[in-house]
């Protein structure tokens, strides 16, 4: 090729949005994949790579934006009245969705007239406590989590030392500053990483469409089919709906907003490992406030987990119809509390939603061995519900950026997004 037609080449390139460059990149990954099959796990490196500068952020950037948006709100009560809010809108989202995972097995029966063989030998996972969670939030060492990435406690300690800074007034203005100037700095490398996104999703999605075969995903196509459909759902809907009447936002607005968070967060299959695209997606094009995207944010990665929750309703539904049992009233009841609580417990990383579901499948009494059943189509579902997580994430920061004036609604409704 000739040096004027890559200079042509590069240009044509760097004149697409960066979220049509990285929806090219995962149809083209899905394409690849299908043909190539296996083989196309010689990408799997470039996704690798991908992921791994994107989780180098993760720690950085979550300390130096909670610091700095909490020193520039200049009212740490303030965080109070955040932390409530984001806590209540999380739980009654989160219900919601288990509630419509639930709805949707009963409604379309993905497990009724399976024959499915189980091995045996899976132990069921122990809830965590309250007590242990809420012990657990503080820091003994700061370094110590920062060092280990342990996100609530890194959180405590930013919220600690933005509000002192906040409080000693002008001796903390150095200080201030640094975590001001840092800030921009991660948010810069953010976005130098997120060049690279086109070519990560390739990367994975062409690993992951590659490695399985339709002999895999066809006898479950019916239960793939009803966790995406609850999915899509509870976000048009769910999402939408509260993002309507209690923001009066436009919802489709939020939905281009977030989408270089949604195809990052469904090729990764991890939504800790999509907080600094998150975080970059509510700043940017829905124009919340650093301080609330740094606070919300992180806590939803680690907390707020609507897809595994949804997915938690329609696997149980679906594993008690393969085994043929009739679930009571009460088990529905124990589904959608215990569903929650392991959809809380789950971390954001790849395959922590089917490790907990065993405490959803132990509360109601059906086998543990039936997730053999879905745990070789395992990452199909996480793709779906690894989305929905992050989704929820950022519609509820959006809501509460909103509701405490920290949102920005000229950047919300303009068009202009990278
Ligand atoms: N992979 C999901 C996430 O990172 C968690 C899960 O497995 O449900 O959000």
């Amino acid at each position: 090729m000739s040096k004027q037609a890559t200079t042509n080449h590069r240009k044509v390139w760097r004149r697409i949005p960066l979220w049509q460059k990285i929806l090219i990149g995962l149809v083209l990954g899905v394409l690849v994949g299908v043909l190539m099959g296996e083989s196309a796990s010689v990408f799997k490196p470039i996704g690798d790579i991908f992921i791994g500068a994107i989780k180098m952020l993760i720690v950085p950037l979550i300390f130096s934006t909670l610091v700095a948006g909490i020193t520039a709100m200049r009212d740490p009560q303030k965080m109070g009245r955040i932390g409530a809010r984001t806590i209540g809108l999380y739980l009654i989202t989160t219900a919601f969705a288990i509630t419509i995972g639930l709805l949707a097995s009963l409604v379309f029966q993905p497990g009724v007239g399976m024959e499915m063989g189980f091995e045996s030998g899976v132990e069921a996972k122990e809830a965590p406590s309250l007590v242990d969670i809420i012990v657990g939030l503080v820091p003994q060492n700061p370094i110590d989590a920062l060092a280990s990435g342990n996100i609530l406690q890194i959180i405590v300690f930013a919220i600690g030392l933005g509000s002192s800074l906040t409080l000693i007034g002008e001796k903390g203005e150095p200080v201030v500053r640094v975590f001001e100037s840092f800030a921009e700095a991660m948010y810069k490398l953010t976005g130098i990483v997120m060049a690279f996104a086109p070519f990560g999703v390739f990367g994975l999605i062409a690993h992951v469409a590659g490695s399985y075969g339709l002999e895999v995903l066809l006898p479950l196509a019916k239960v793939i089919g009803v966790a995406y459909f609850a999915s899509i759902l509870h976000v048009l809907v769910v999402y939408s709906g509260l993002l309507a009447l209690l923001g009066r936002l436009n919802p489709l607005r939020f939905l281009q907003g977030i989408l270089d968070a949604l195809v990052v967060a469904y090729s990764s299959a991890s939504s800790s490992g999509t907080l600094p695209v998150s975080i970059r997606c509510a700043q940017k094009n829905l124009g919340v406030s650093e301080g609330v995207a740094g606070f919300v944010l992180p806590v939803g990665a680690t907390i707020n987990m609507d897809g595994t929750a949804i997915y938690n309703g329609v696997v149980a539904v679906f594993i008690a119809q393969l085994v043929g049992v009739d679930l009571s009233l009460m088990d529905y009841g124990m589904i959608i509390i215990t569903g929650t609580l392991a959809s809380i417990g789950s971390a954001g990383v790849p395959g922590a939603g089917l490790v907990m579901l065993t405490i959803v499948l132990a509360q109601v009494g059906l086998p543990l061995e039936t997730i053999a059943v879905i745990a070789g189509i395992d990452r199909i579902l996480d793709m779906a519900r690894t989305s929905v997580n992050v989704a929820g994430d950022l519609m509820v920061t959006t809501l509460v950026g909103k509701s405490e004036g920290e949102l920005n609604e000229d950047v919300y409704n303009s068009l202009s997004r990278s």
